[in-house]
């Protein structure tokens, strides 16, 4: 089976996981904060919190930004749950607004119509590694005091306006699961530029205690330490962080690789008549995190599990959030964002990540050709 995407593992990567288990520290140790660095410089970003996961990195952003009881915060149904289940944790309400049927991302002008009173924040999701349109996002938020959070899981590396993601909003999220643009095994990131956040987000991942001095409330002594909030044990370990610094070596390597392969899968697809292309932004660099082609709605359910059945591991990226039971049996079932809807009925994910062969690739490109020649004769 050809993976839809895939982590990429060298030598020197296995070395620095070895060499953490030889040291002091297994975690909270040297190789968290050169992590949090490594990533802060690339993006630009003043502050780095590194953490167990990318769910709990949206987890600890909407701590962060105050996100509680009686709010609402409007995110895209295209993504996955994590993006909106961060919302619920805190007690407040994940709204959906419709995407943009060209990019596939969350549209201003729905996020227009969803603002009401109780709106907080907006949870901007870069589906597929592509930036969101966030001069106009950041324009409503000015405009109605809205927080905005991107959720960067796709979207490490990629630029908007010749800047990296990571730094326009007021806290950015990136996760580094095995698929994602650089991996940790599991592990995430927040930045951000804003101090007040900084802290808050170091709190939540331990429990809510520190130890800094600057924070406790009185100090009792050199063992002295308060919890101040609650928090969680979302710590992630030394031996991720290494495997992190390592990683980041290679992410130009691997946003190169993913821009060759979808470029060739653009030339392979772009005049088919039954293959609809990602499109792209001008003001957007794509991270590539995912290649997804739409095809006729009649025919995604055979093009899918004809190319399953060659051995290639198509995907669906995404079922729309609301549809699922949870959500539908929690106040979701009246929702309706029909752009997001008609999307899932024509997307498959295809293979890309930077393993990828162009040998597999041509491969996978002939297949989706072959798939689709069942129209001609239905
Ligand atoms: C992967 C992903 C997450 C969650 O990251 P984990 O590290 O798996 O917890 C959140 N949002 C999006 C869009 C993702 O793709």
């Amino acid at each position: 089976m050809i993976p839809y995407g895939k982590q990429w593992i060298e030598e020197d990567d296995i070395q620095a996981v070895i060499d953490v288990l030889r040291s002091d520290y297994l975690t909270t140790g040297p190789k968290i904060q050169e992590f949090e660095r490594t990533v802060a410089d690339y993006v630009g970003a003043k502050y780095a919190v590194a953490i167990a996961n990318g769910t709990a990195a949206l987890h600890a952003a909407c701590f962060a930004a105050g996100i509680g009881e009686g709010d609402e915060v409007i995110t895209t149904p295209l993504t996955f749950a994590a993006s909106a289940n961060c919302v619920l944790y805190c007690g407040a309400k994940p709204v959906f607004a419709d995407v943009d049927r060209r990019t596939y991302n969350i549209d201003p002008g729905d996020i227009r119509r969803k603002i009401t009173k109780r709106t907080k924040a907006i949870i901007a999701v870069h589906l597929a590694g592509q930036p969101c349109d966030l001069d106009a996002i950041h324009e409503i938020a000015r405009k109605h005091h809205l927080l905005v959070i991107e959720d960067g899981a796709h979207a490490l590396g990629a630029e908007y306006h010749g800047k990296k993601i990571g730094t326009m909003s007021d806290m950015t999220t990136f996760s580094f699961h095995p698929v994602k643009p650089i991996t940790t095994a599991e592990g995430g990131m927040i930045m951000t530029d804003d101090e007040g956040y900084y802290q808050k987000l170091c709190l939540f991942r331990t429990h809510g205690i520190t130890r800094n001095k600057g924070l406790l409330t009185r100090d009792e002594g050199p063992w002295f330490y308060q919890q101040l909030d609650l928090g969680f044990n979302y710590r992630i370990t030394d031996l991720q962080c290494a495997l992190g610094c390592t990683q980041m070596k290679k992410l130009e390597y691997f946003l190169g690789k993913r821009r060759r392969l979808a470029k060739r899968y653009d030339e392979a697809f772009r005049d088919h008549p039954w293959i609809e292309i990602p499109y792209q932004l001008p003001e957007t660099v794509s991270g590539w995190h995912l290649y997804i082609i739409q095809v006729p709605e009649c025919s995604r359910r055979k093009v899918f599990e004809a190319l399953q059945a060659k051995g290639i591991g198509v995907n669906v990226h995404y079922i729309p959030v609301y549809y699922h039971p949870y959500y539908q049996e929690h106040g979701y079932n009246e929702v309706c964002c029909p752009n997001a809807e008609s999307l899932y009925e024509h997307f498959i994910s295809i293979p890309l990540h930077p393993g990828l062969t162009e040998e597999q690739q041509d491969y996978i490109i002939d297949s989706v050709r072959e798939s689709l020649e069942i129209l001609k004769t239905s």
